[in-house]
């Protein structure tokens, strides 16, 4: 599938950026492409690729030091609109393990956990999941009632996550709790016991990703497995953070899949007088506006990854690429859908799966109104949350 780039954003890219692109495209088109759609309709991941992902450097791949792969952020966006152009369960997946798990570990992190835990998580050896939301906290998560009591050498953790993804096939669980000097960061392994999971059925969106809920009863975790310096809410943002800017970047793919697939099918679709129904205005009018939107989502992803590259990226910046992106994604899914017509409903076609996955994309890592509030603080100073 041809990846629309009607403004040659490509002559921004360096020879370095378009390699990664191109190892990821093709990596995703042979090895996982052909897996999606039966993980998607029986609501799997198709785990038997993650020791590959971890062979090609996917897992953490912005992030650097103890053998880390090291991308520029840049790349890493690139290669999360590939993981994406196949299913939003797929970057989930890199997302979640990168971002949200390793990212934490090599920046809130003793040596000892960084050296224990990061080499397994690049290698897919290990998978993770990051443990914020529970059942009465979503936007809100500094309400949150899972508890971690000191007792010794020990923290006791108490309480429930839900909406994990990756958390019913996790070894490792990056959980926030409240002790009684406020909210910190503990790497929860399986084994523990009191530690269970238990995934979510029934979902009409991501399905080709586990979503589950963990529960703690009486969990001892050693003083050791607390993150040292993942204290206070902020620590989970800044994990969030970096998630997001994924995110702003890997809807593209699925959008630019999307985009493709309706374009070209309206050049073989015959309607009145055996026409293509890509010669009627209407039709190039959404397909006008479907590039459009999908430009400016490009560089704007484009601008704010040299922005992190230069760290020069602020969080109102994140919300900003997330919230537009997103939403523009969400839309071109819809649009593509409709100039399917009733082909548009089925599995064979790929834009109703992306817009199924995109209604959870608009929900996860702050929803479309949480950003649209961080926006409003950031340009009157005045916090509107509550
Ligand atoms: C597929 C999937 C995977 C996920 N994976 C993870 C994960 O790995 N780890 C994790 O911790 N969480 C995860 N989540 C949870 C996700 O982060 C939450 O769903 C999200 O934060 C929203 O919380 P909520 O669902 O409780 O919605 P709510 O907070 O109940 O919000 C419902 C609606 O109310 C609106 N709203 C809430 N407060 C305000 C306000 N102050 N002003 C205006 N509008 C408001 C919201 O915008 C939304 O439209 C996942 C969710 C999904 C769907």
């Amino acid at each position: 599938m041809v990846a629309p780039d009607f403004l040659d954003i490509d002559s921004q890219l360096s020879d370095e950026e378009k390699l990664v692109r191109s190892t990821a495209r093709r990596f995703v088109s042979e090895q996982v492409q052909p897996l999606i759609r039966e993980a998607f309709s029986s609501a799997t991941f198709p785990t038997q690729i993650i020791p590959a992902l971890g062979e090609m450097g996917f897992l953490g791949a912005n992030l650097d030091g103890y053998g880390l792969p090291g991308m520029s952020n840049v790349e890493y966006g690139l290669l999360l609109k590939e993981l994406e152009r196949c299913d939003s369960g797929l970057r989930s997946f890199a997302s979640v393990q990168g971002s949200l798990v390793m990212f934490p570990i090599l920046t809130f992190g003793t040596d000892e956990q960084k050296r224990k835990y990061l080499p397994k998580l690049a290698a897919g050896r290990l998978i993770g999941a990051f443990g914020l939301t529970e059942p009465g906290f979503g936007s809100n998560p500094s309400g949150m009632t899972t508890t971690a009591t000191p007792d010794g050498d020990h923290f006791i953790l108490n309480g429930e996550k839900t909406w994990i993804t990756n958390g019913g096939i996790a070894h490792l669980a990056v959980v926030f709790a409240r002790a009684p000097d406020g909210i910190h960061g503990f790497l929860l392994e399986r084994d523990t016991p009191g530690f269970t999971t238990s995934n979510l059925h029934g979902k009409l969106s991501m399905r080709a990703s586990f979503t589950s809920s963990l529960s703690f009863s009486d969990c001892r975790i050693p003083r050791a497995n607390m993150l040292p310096n993942a204290r206070g809410l902020r620590a989970a943002l800044q994990c969030l953070n970096q998630a997001r800017f994924g995110i702003g970047w890997g809807v593209l793919g699925a959008a630019e899949d999307c985009f493709e697939t309706a374009r070209q099918y309206t050049l073989t679709r015959r309607q009145f007088d055996s026409k293509p129904i890509a010669s009627h205005q209407l039709v190039q009018l959404s397909l006008a506006d479907m590039i459009t939107a999908l430009t400016q989502g490009q560089l704007l992803a484009l601008h704010c990854g040299r922005l992190k590259d230069q760290g020069r990226l602020k969080p109102e910046h994140i919300s900003l690429l997330k919230r537009n992106n997103v939403r523009i994604a969400l839309d071109i899914a819809r649009s593509s859908r409709d100039l399917l017509g009733a082909n548009g409903i089925m599995e064979e076609y790929s834009p109703m799966r992306h817009m199924a996955n995109l209604e959870s994309v608009l929900t996860y890592e702050g929803t479309e109104n949480i950003h649209t509030l961080v926006l409003g603080e950031a340009l009157t100073g005045i916090p509107a949350y509550r």
